[in-house]
Formats: structure tokens, sequence, C-alpha cells
């Protein structure tokens, strides 16, 4: 995005740039000048001439005397330290027609004038003005405090986003919301006509990553209309009234090129709700008060329109939300299956495909990817395919980002004992066979133990056929065996237990505890809600809404359930022990195995070697 040139900012660059020029001339060009003809002599010198009556003018500064002698038929100018001789002026007066001050050399008015007014007074007034301007920007209002006038807010504008609907893959109920708004900026006065408000502002509301921005610039793009761009962070300053002030501004400036599209992110930094605690955030209710006051304020058939993003839409002040501001809400969700491979073909594009890839396979892995980590996973393959010298990119590029962004990198020169990739083997062969000996459990796609750079060792990658929306409390319980399972195997095989199952424990702990506090599915408390979800959009903590003794007997229930999926697990295992040992050696030897190699041996009548 491209800064507005501020006029103001080039004036300062200019005079910045004569004065420097003016203080080269000065401290270099100018003594040049005037001492080139003042050449330097001995006070004996000095006195000889005077005995001679050669000299002319005299000159008697502190420090220094400046005298002209006649020479060849020309005035030539000394200067000389000045030496403490009380008989300076009578021997002056006496050598006749010798003319002498405290001052000769000629001084040029212009030059004093310069020196003694002009430098100064500009001086001052830029370090004033570098001092303010510097600090409002550092710190906030000062440089408003002191009556600027305008604040400098800091505005991207954006002739052409350059972006349409077409970059953005899925959200179509998205789209469909926002396209209204396009017509509307397209032709404000057939709205205008009918008499129809259009909404002064939309809020997108979803996860990170969701692509909000982009469709804020799709909108811009597909209206052909000029993109303003602030985040909400950058309205909140350190002195009270520097935000509102910015608020002003990115309004008068919208308005000036409406029609045109406002694109707030991250309203919620301004837009909290607003406590009314004593001392609260002055500055933070001040900006938030301007906005509302701004919204309300401009004339909505002009064609301002303001779009804002936000992944905290519990926590906006409801006067943000009432009709006349942000009255539509427009929810941006993570891509489903069908979004998830829109979003990977969008990107697609702009890299080079080898052959015909599964776009399908990849969007199947990624369950809850969301757009940004999509456009990631397909950059990530263009990345590999040009570190092994291809010129295209490949299924395997796909499949391997896919695993980079989940796990992070191949850590191919970790040394792991013998003995531990053993464990690391069972473990994950563990997970796979409790999955796969279970009906309601997805299948496995894929099982290596090839460690990662996030710190896994080995995982085992199940993947469902088709979406799923629902989880029925059978699917969620097998999903606890499945991840007791690992540790299962270590038990069972080693008779030991290892660091290596914290993960899985704190995945399933969080399963089994969803599922008795917000899911209903336990006998004990059936559907009492035990639990709130704080951020919905962003990781989803939550908070106990109970008293402390059923926060205890909330506990049994869940330790019980684990224990229940553990004790399932191992039984699994201790049926399939032959399974487990022939598909771990399997792994061991190749590292990574696929789901139709797992299944094919967990299906193939046991072998006597085993
Ligand atoms: P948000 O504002 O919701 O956090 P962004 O709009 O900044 O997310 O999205 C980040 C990047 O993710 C985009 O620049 C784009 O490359 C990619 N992206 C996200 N969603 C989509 C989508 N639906 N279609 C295409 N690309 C997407
Ligand atoms: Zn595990």
């Amino acid at each position: 995005m491209n800064e507005e040139k501020n006029p103001r900012k080039q004036y300062a660059v200019y005079i910045v740039i004569c004065l420097v020029l003016l203080m080269v001339f000065n401290a270099i060009v100018m003594p040049k000048l005037t001492q080139a003809a003042i050449r330097d002599a001995d006070y004996s010198f000095f006195l000889d001439s005077l005995d001679e009556g050669n000299v002319k003018k005299v000159q008697i500064e502190d420090s220094e005397i400046t005298f002209t002698v006649e020479e060849e038929g020309k005035e030539q100018a000394y200067s000389t330290v000045r030496i403490d001789d009380p008989d300076l002026v009578t021997r002056l007066h006496e050598s006749g027609d010798v003319e002498f001050t405290g001052k000769l050399r000629e001084r040029s008015p212009l030059r004093d004038f310069l020196l003694g007014w002009i430098i100064p007074i500009v001086c001052m007034f830029m370090l004033w003005n570098l001092l303010f301007k510097g600090l409002g920007k550092r710190m906030g209002g000062l440089g408003n405090a002191m009556s600027f006038g305008k604040s400098n807010a800091k505005i991207y504008v954006k002739a052409q986003t350059g972006k349409t609907f077409a970059d953005v893959a899925g959200q179509d109920e998205a789209k469909e919301a926002l396209a209204e708004i396009v017509d509307f900026l397209h032709n404000p006065d057939k709205y205008a006509e009918i008499g129809a408000d259009l909404p002064k502002g939309a809020l997108l509301v979803g996860p990170p990553g969701t692509g909000k921005t982009l469709l804020a610039q799709a909108v811009a793009g597909e209206a052909e209309v000029p993109f303003f761009s602030i985040s909400g962070s950058e309205f909140v300053e350190m002195f009270v009234g520097m935000g509102a002030a910015k608020v002003r501004d990115l309004f008068s400036q919208a308005t000036q090129k409406a029609p045109c599209i406002v694109f707030i992110d991250e309203i919620d930094t301004i837009g909290k709700k607003r406590d009314g605690q004593v001392g609260g955030n002055d500055e933070r209710e001040q900006t938030l008060n301007q906005l509302l006051t701004e919204m309300d304020g401009f004339d909505g058939k002009k064609g301002v329109v303001i779009l804002a993003a936000t992944n905290r839409p519990e926590s906006l002040d409801p006067a943000l939300l009432r009709p006349g501001r942000f009255d539509r809400r427009i929810p941006v969700e993570l891509p489903d299956l069908a979004g998830r491979e829109a979003v990977l073909k969008v990107h697609a594009k702009k890299v080079k495909l080898a052959e015909k890839i599964d776009f399908n396979a990849i969007a199947r892995a990624t369950a809850g990817a969301s757009g940004a980590e999509l456009a990631n996973i397909v950059n990530e393959a263009a990345l590999r395919a040009v570190r092994s010298g291809r010129s295209a990119v490949n299924q395997s590029d796909l499949e391997e980002s896919v695993e980079v962004v989940i796990a992070g990198y191949q850590r191919k020169n970790a040394v792991i004992s013998q003995k531990e990739k053993e464990m690391i083997a069972y473990h994950e062969v563990g997970h796979a066979l409790v999955a796969a000996m279970q009906k309601d459990s997805a299948p496995v796609h894929k099982i290596t133990i090839i460690p990662r750079t996030s710190g896994a060792l080995g995982y085992t990658m199940q993947v469902d056929e088709d979406e799923k929306f629902l989880m029925s409390k059978e699917e969620a319980l097998c999903k606890i065996a499945t991840l007791t399972g690992g540790r299962s195997a270590e038990e069972l095989i080693f008779n030991t237990c290892t660091t290596g199952a914290s993960n899985d424990i704190e995945k399933a702990t969080k399963l089994a505890r969803a599922m008795v506090t917000r899911y209903g599915m336990s006998s004990k408390f059936d559907m009492m809600a035990l639990e709130t979800v704080n951020n919905q959009y962003l990781g989803g903590d939550s908070s106990l809404i109970c008293s402390p003794e059923t926060a205890a007997k909330i506990d049994e229930e869940v330790g019980s359930i684990v224990r229940n999926a553990h004790t399932k697990a191992v039984q699994i295992l201790t049926e399939n022990i032959g399974k487990l040992h022939e598909i771990a050696r399997f792994l061991l030897e190749k590292e990574t195995i696929t789901g139709e190699e797992f299944m094919a041996i967990l299906r193939r009548e046991p072998q006597l070697t085993a």
C-alpha cells in the first residue's frame, strides 16, 4: 500500500536541504574567500612595517591584529597574534597616517544578518517542529495538545486494490452479502431515488486468516473505488484525544474521496465495551465515541462504506452494533471441504503445476485450516519443488507441505536411538490400530516416525472421507480411545510409559472435558451447561460456570471417561498384538507408511513369523 505524500513533509525536507547548503557555504567557502586575502604574519613584521610607514589600516581585536600593508601598489591584509603591548596605540599614532580601529575587516551586512538572525530563528523553528512532530508521532498527542490542528493519522489509501471476488475462494455467503454494497457503490443514485439507506458499515466476523481483509479489498476492487485501510491499534495513542483526531481525519479524507471503502481491521482494539471503570481507558473511549459520532454524522448517501473486521465480536461495544452503524454482521468462517479445495485452487493458479493434482485429497487432509494456512501450504509446496530442483509443483510437494504446516519441517539429521525409534513406532501404530479397530473412527491416512521441527517424533494422520460437521458421542469416545492408543502400546510392549504421550493426554482430556461440560454427553450431568466459551474464534478458551463442588465432580467424570477409553485401547491392542508387532516392524523399516499399506497388513492373514 502506498502512503499518501505529505506536502508539509516535503516542505520540511527542502528547508533542511537549503540550511545544510547554507551551513556548508558558511563553514567552508566563506572563510576560504575571506582568508585567502589575509596572510599570517609575525608581530615583528607588524612592527617593522609600522616603522617603515607601510601600514595603512589596523584593526585591533581581543587576540588578533589585522592590518593592511601597501605592497607593490596593492593592499595586502595580514593578521598577527596580539601581544600585550601597552605602547601599541602610541606607536600607531606616531607612525602618521595609519587608520586604526577596533574593527577593520569589512563585514557583509547581509551575512551578519543571516548569521545573527535568520539562521538561529530557522534553527529554532526546525527544532521546535521536529521535537513536537517527532514526539507527537512517537508518544501521541503532544503535538496535538499544542494545537497543531490536524492529526498526523497515517492513512493508507490505494486507488485500486486489484482484488476481485474471484480472488476470494468459497465464502459465498459473505460475497453475497457484500455484493449489495458493491452495487450501491457503483450506483448510489439508484438507492437514493427510492429513499433506501444502505448500511453504513458491515462487520466481518471470523477467525484469523479466513480472508476478511481480502474480502474488503475485493469489495473495493469490484466497485472500483479507493480503499482506505487502517488498523484499530493505530488509533490507540498514549495521549487522550489523539485517537479521536485520527478518526476525524480518516473520515474527512474518506468523505473527500467518496465513494470509497474504509476498512478498519481489528476494530475490537478500539471498539471494546465501555465498562465505565474509574480511571478506565479514557483515550480508547474517546476514540470510540468519536467513531460513533462520525458514523452517525456522515451522509450515508455519499457512498462511504465502512467495513470492519474482528475476531472477538463478543467484546464489541453494543453501541457499535446498533442500526445505522455496523448493523450488518457478515460471518467469515473457516472454509469447509469445498471451500478449502477452492482456496487451494485459487492459490495454485499462481504456481506451476506438474501434473493433474488431486486438490480434494489435500483439502480432506486439512480440516480446520484457514484460507491463510492453505495459501501457505501452496507456497510451501512451491518452495519444496524449487528446493528439489524441479520446475513444477507435484502432488507429493503439496502433501509434504500439509505436514510442514501441521507439524513443521522434517528433522532429517535428528539422531534417535534404535530403542527410542522402536518405542515411537509402537506408539504410533498403537494409535493407528486402535483407530482402525473401532468403527466410528476416521480411516488412517498415513503413519510416520520422521521427527518434525515442532517436536513431534512421529504421528498418525487420520482423514475423514467426507466433511464432518457433527461429532457423535460414539465418535468422541473413539477419538479419546485412539488418543490413548499410543501410550497403551508403550505399556503393553515395553511395560513402561514415556513423555511422548503428553500431547495425546492433553487432547484427550480436553475432548472429554468438553463432552461433560459443553456437549451434555455424560449421564451424570445430562444437558447442563457447565462452561462457557470465551473467544470462539481465538482458540476458544472456556471458563467454568458452576460451584466448586460441581467442578470436583466434573473432574471425576472426565477422569473416568479417559480411564475407560484407555482400558478399551489396551484391550484392543492386546487382542491384536500380532498385528501391532507386524506393522510396527514394517514402519521401523519404512519410516513412513500410507493408509493403504497399513490396511493391507491389517487385512492379510497372520504371518507365522510374527
Ligand atoms: P483475515 O483478515 O481474515 O485475518 P486475510 O484476509 O488477511 O485474513 O487473509 C490472509 C491471506 O489468506 C490472504 O491474503 C489470502 O492469500 C489467504 N486467504 C484467506 N482466505 C482466502 C480465501 N477465501 N480465498 C483465497 N485466499 C484466501
Ligand atoms: Zn501419540
